[in-house]
């Protein structure tokens, strides 16, 4: 069965199309084109969403929880909770995302996670699907390791590495690691062999370091300015690094909170519109009321937005949709602009951009309905939802 969606405007998101049509076909995209150049097929089930904006779906790759659970519990249940919640806010596909933990606690979890990335199971509904597990830890420094419990952090190996990719069926996509870290660089190599996107971050690295690890094949950053070496005109470090190579891409928490709104300005206009990405950092909490909610092993306070934890940030309650007005607010960038680092640019990331990310043929329909000042209207995931 066809189904036909219609709105006042589609972004793909690199054009914007007038009154577009997006035609649907057993959970992929068939046909993408405005209502002047793209015939209706008669029998199609046609939904008209008059002034709204069609926009792929979001794809997340920091995402430790929502709705009360944290993707480390890993249970089919708190799963499914965490992606009905996500879906809502527009995410279709996201990276479950662990915290530092003790050993035996991270391999139970992504032996789970890993069959949760594996499972296909078509009668999903309305959910944001899990692509592949980010390891934010315990390869960070114990400088600048915020909330990640200290007794907890390794140094990097590639031996550890290889028993966290065992458990978790090679379902690894993100690796944030810290470069100045003894045993690094070749951690680095190890994982970009076996296809992980490793990612610069919870790091007090100098510059010498940081561009060792591009050269080793590190080609994202972790929540820039977060857990980040402070920038210096003359030892730029990490920071310089991450927001100066054309190599690398990188991601923000743009909630207002976790970085000023100047700064995600600056941000932006450094990475551009290729290399910038949008990340919540959600945990647990999100979407609930203030308390007191977990985070991996430990409790994190939550109160008017901000999760704390002995005094540092734990996190965030932000959502995707909220992120992308944020950015439209702090930064005078249009819904276009600001779409695309939620979409096209963390599929580019995670290397699936030929299936998501973007509103052509052949794609997968994760499609998100949006008025036009970025609320959401309608979520689709793989063709379900309309
Ligand atoms: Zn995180």
């Amino acid at each position: 069965m066809k189904i036909v969606l219609t709105a006042a405007e589609l972004l793909t998101p690199s054009d914007l199309i007038a009154n577009g049509v997006l035609i649907i076909e057993d959970g992929k995209i068939s046909r993408v084109g405005s209502r002047a150049d793209t015939e209706i097929p008669s029998g199609a089930r046609h939904v008209d969403f008059a002034d709204a904006v069609l926009a792929p779906g979001f794809i997340d790759v920091h995402i430790h929880g929502g709705a009360g659970h944290d993707v480390m519990e890993g249970e089919p249940s708190a799963m499914a909770a965490i992606e009905t919640f996500l879906a809502k806010h527009g995410v279709t596909s996201y990276c479950p995302t662990t915290v530092t933990a003790p050993l035996d606690k991270t391999l139970c979890s992504l032996e789970k996670l890993g069959r949760a990335v594996k499972a296909n199971d078509p009668d999903r509904g309305i959910r944001a699907r899990p692509i592949g597990v980010h390891l934010e830890g315990p390869f960070i420094s114990t400088v600048k390791c915020g909330v990640h419990p200290l007794g907890d952090i390794l140094a990097p190996s590639v031996e550890v590495f290889e028993q966290f990719w065992k458990a978790a069926q090679g379902r690894i996509s993100v690796m944030t690691v810290a470069p100045e870290l003894p045993g690094a660089q070749q951690l680095i190599r190890d994982a970009t062999s076996r296809g992980v996107r490793v990612s610069l971050g919870h790091s007090d690295a100098a510059t010498d370091p940081a561009r060792a690890a591009v050269k080793a094949g590190a080609s994202h950053a972790t929540h820039t300015f977060n857990a980040m070496r402070k920038l210096d005109h003359r030892e730029p470090g990490i920071l310089g690094v991450v927001l100066s190579d054309d190599g690398l891409s990188a991601d923000i928490i743009a909630d207002g909170i976790h970085v000023a709104p100047e700064m995600v300005k600056m941000f932006l206009a450094a990475k551009g519109d290729d290399r910038a990405v949008l990340i919540t950092d959600a945990i647990s909490a999100t979407g609930m009321p203030d308390g007191k909610y977990r985070l991996g092993t430990f409790d994190v306070e939550v109160k008017d937005g901000r999760c704390m934890l002995d005094g540092h940030l734990a996190g965030s309650v932000l959502t995707m949709d909220l992120a992308i007005r944020n950015v439209m607010t702090f930064a005078q960038w249009n819904l276009q602009r600001s779409v695309r680092l939620a979409t096209l640019n963390p599929a580019r990331l995670l290397g699936i951009d030929d299936r998501k990310g973007s509103l052509a043929p052949g794609k997968d329909a994760d499609v998100v309905v949006l008025s036009k000042s970025g609320e959401v209207i309608r979520t689709i995931v793989g063709g379900v939802g309309v």
